[in-house]
């Protein structure tokens, strides 16, 4: 007779195996999940696509850029100009929350944001076939304590236990395996869709200290896309097509034009097209805005040696932004090519991979910003100065 054998302690291995922490870019424009096994970090693909645009659609209604509204006042939104006017027309305030409207419903922010963790979940647990629970999850460097509460709270609502929150520019070098240097002073320059941050990180005795920061919450390569329509309705006398429509082959172009000197696309029939020349033309005015913020980071940061800077974020393939660097901070050398749409999530998947395994590879992120209670009156008595 044939007895079916089977190790008792395979279907316990099973059991106690961790399941990976993986990493979560929550982006103002794109969010993206990424894995990391041993030396390999992958992003999970989403609708064929390793990007996941950061727009939830409510019934009819579309919220994009709900991450701009972290932590941030209903007055200050409303007088400011960094969301759009559909938005501010849908957004709600009750006991000092923040809500849109849609219909007789009130939904709650951090619901909506949950609503791109929750499908970044489902994303990765169909590619991965294993519950995704434990995320670490990267935020701006400048969030304070409130804002990054919200981006915790959103992934909570999706299902996520979150084991570590990680400052984005901390987290791109992070993947560049800095942290097993002993010393060394680095840049982040992350340009992405609707923002420009600029960190200085040195990383001194296995930690990363954020020494300053900077950039601009209205600048990023959405500016240019709209700089690029006008450019394109004026040369080519497009007839009144909307707006959104044009923004999409300009973006389109652009997007061309980063592996081309020429590009072109139809439009109602019409071809339109753009050149290297003219894109740089057009960028110009929107990269000189970055160079001189990073020129006032580094500055403040009162260091004067750079090991190198780190591109990062979608807008960073403009050839352009190479070039400026390289002719305005020709001592500050660009650090390698690696993918600047993905790199703060693979730094995060890393992170969860280390996490996850016990590695003593752990990586210490220092708070930027002053820490502190809140007293009586809103009178913020400070703990921890920053730097
Ligand atoms: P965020 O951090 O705000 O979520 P991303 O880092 O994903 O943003 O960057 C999105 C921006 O990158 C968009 O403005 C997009 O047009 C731009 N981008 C993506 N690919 C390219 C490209 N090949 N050339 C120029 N810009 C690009
Ligand atoms: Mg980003």
């Amino acid at each position: 007779m044939l007895l079916d054998i089977t190790d008792p302690l395979d279907s316990k291995k099973e059991e106690v195996k961790p399941n990976p922490i993986l990493g979560i870019d929550f982006g103002t424009t794109n969010s993206i999940i990424a894995y990391c096994e041993k030396d390999l970090t992958k992003a999970i693909k989403i609708s064929d696509k390793e990007l996941l645009p950061s727009i939830v659609k409510l019934g009819h209604i579309e919220v994009s850029s709900v991450k701009r509204l972290f932590g941030k006042s209903y007055n200050e939104i409303m007088s400011g100009d960094f969301v759009s006017d559909d938005i501010k027309n849908l957004l709600y305030e009750e006991n000092g929350q923040l809500y849109i409207k849609d219909g007789d419903r009130k939904i709650h922010i951090t619901q909506i944001a949950s609503k791109i963790f929750h499908k970044l979940k489902t994303e990765a647990e169909k590619e991965l076939s294993i519950a995704c629970e434990k995320v670490v999850v990267t935020v701006p460097a400048y969030f304070d304590e409130p804002s990054k509460k919200m981006v915790k709270d959103s992934a909570k609502l999706a299902g996520f236990d979150v084991v570590r929150l990680l400052a984005e520019p901390t987290s791109a070098a992070y993947y560049y395996g800095l942290d097993t240097k002993a010393e060394g002073n680095y840049i982040v320059y992350d340009l992405g869709g609707g923002t420009f941050d600029v960190s200085v990180l040195a990383m001194k005795m296995g930690a990363f200290k954020v020494v300053s920061i900077g950039g601009d919450q209205t600048l990023g390569g959405d500016d240019i896309d709209f700089a690029i329509a006008r450019f394109l309705r004026e040369k080519f006398s497009l007839k009144p097509t909307n707006d959104s429509e044009i923004n999409k082959y300009a973006k389109e172009l652009k997007h061309k034009l980063s592996n081309a000197d020429y590009a072109e696309a139809q439009i109602e029939g019409q071809i339109i097209s753009l050149t290297e020349n003219e894109l740089e033309e057009i960028a110009k005015p929107y990269i000189d805005r970055t160079l001189s913020i990073l020129k006032k980071t580094i500055y403040e940061s009162k260091i004067e040696d750079f090991s190198g800077i780190i591109l990062v974020g979608g807008s960073t393939r403009l050839k352009s932004i190479r070039h400026a660097i390289a002719q305005n901070f020709p001592d500050i050398k660009i650090l390698g090519d690696v993918d600047p749409d993905k790199i703060v999530a693979f730094g995060a998947a890393k992170q969860g991979y280390n996490l996850a395994n016990k590695s003593g590879d752990l990586l210490i992120d220092v708070a930027p910003l002053s820490l502190g209670i809140e007293l009586m009156g809103g009178v913020v008595e400070r703990l921890i100065q920053r730097y």
